[in-house]
């Protein structure tokens, strides 16, 4: 089947709460996107470790999606950080990684492929122009199993992109997706989403390692569980030899406003009130340690830290020539 950006956005809406936000929100993402995406990638050293960002494309994401959306409050906000709408929409970068270590060639996610619109599926490309074949791939880390995140796993057929790969992710976020109890309860509009999980991780069935709470999800990276966003949603941190970066997943969606405004959740963020829990929890874990951070819908190129700003949080972006 063919995932549009209104079946994302419905098929999102797993909670009752968030279906009916959803219900509201209409056509929350706008036009599709322009042209193909060509690839975009920014990579820099880490201490044992080569980090390569791979922008898969961007995404419109529509001010409508955010649960107690203030207009007045979002343009103060973005007049501040540079940021603007475009019809009345934000765009959100779609991010994925490659890690490049001694004896480890592997993915942190893996973009959307051909599941929402020619404006994005440049990950693959991306990937190309790195040098690094799919079948170099030795190992996925996933975050969460939303299409914008798994969507690569698979080429249209549904064959296994990585034919190498074993894929990584949460026993919680695998056995929320795969549970028919759960599927039979939700609305229509969100069992695709359910179908395009199951497809999209189910060639690798045979070569899966799932992950239970906090533990070593592969060597030198510690899986930690951000619950929230979805059910099992989990973040990575690497420690590349003394150096250290966290990968958020989904932590925050829109850079530009859910630093300076945490509370403002979205549309399809399974468990609201834990999504707000898990992200002040987390940056200001973050803001203390004084951690290296990216995330799958950071602004590109993705790399900063989180700074405590009173009740609030801000963003600083790492300066472009980081680790080079
Ligand atoms: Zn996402």
């Amino acid at each position: 089947m063919t995932i549009n950006r209104r079946v994302f956005l419905t098929g999102l809406a797993a909670a009752p709460a968030a279906a009916a936000a959803a219900g509201t929100a209409g056509s929350a993402f706008a036009a599709e996107g322009a042209a193909t995406a060509a690839p975009v990638l920014h990579s820099f050293t880490l201490g044992d470790a080569r980090v390569t960002v791979l922008l898969d494309g961007h995404l419109p994401l529509g001010t409508q999606l955010f649960n107690g959306y203030e207009a007045a409050k979002a343009e103060q906000v973005l007049a501040q950080g540079l940021h603007r709408l475009q019809n009345d929409a934000l765009q959100i970068p779609v991010n994925g990684y490659l890690v490049e270590r001694a004896g480890q060639t592997l993915l942190i996610d893996t973009g959307t492929a051909q599941l929402m619109g020619p404006g994005l599926g440049a990950l693959g490309a991306g990937l190309a122009a790195a040098g690094v074949a799919p079948e170099a791939i030795d190992t996925v880390l996933l975050t969460h199993i939303h299409p914008d995140h798994a969507g690569g796993l698979i080429a249209a057929d549904g064959s296994a992109v990585f034919a190498n790969a074993e894929l990584v992710a949460a026993q919680r976020e695998w056995d929320f997706w795969h549970d028919d109890a759960i599927l039979a309860g939700v609305p229509e509009s969100s069992r695709g989403f359910f179908e395009m999980a199951r497809r999209s991780v189910a060639p690798y069935a045979d070569r899966l390692k799932l992950l239970q709470g906090e533990t070593e999800a592969v060597p030198g990276f510690t899986a930690l569980e951000l619950p929230g966003h979805t059910p099992g949603h989990t973040g990575f941190m690497l420690d590349a030899g003394g150096e250290g970066l966290l990968f958020w997943g989904d932590l925050i969606h829109s850079t530009a406003l859910q630093f300076a405004l945490p509370e403002w959740t979205i549309a399809f963020d399974t468990d609201p009130a834990q999504t707000v829990q898990t992200r002040r929890q987390m940056l200001d874990r973050a803001a203390a340690d004084n951690l290296l951070v990216t995330g799958a819908h950071l602004d590109f190129p993705a790399l900063g830290r989180v700074l405590r700003q009173g009740e609030a949080f801000a963003y600083q972006a790492a300066p472009w020539q980081f680790g080079l």
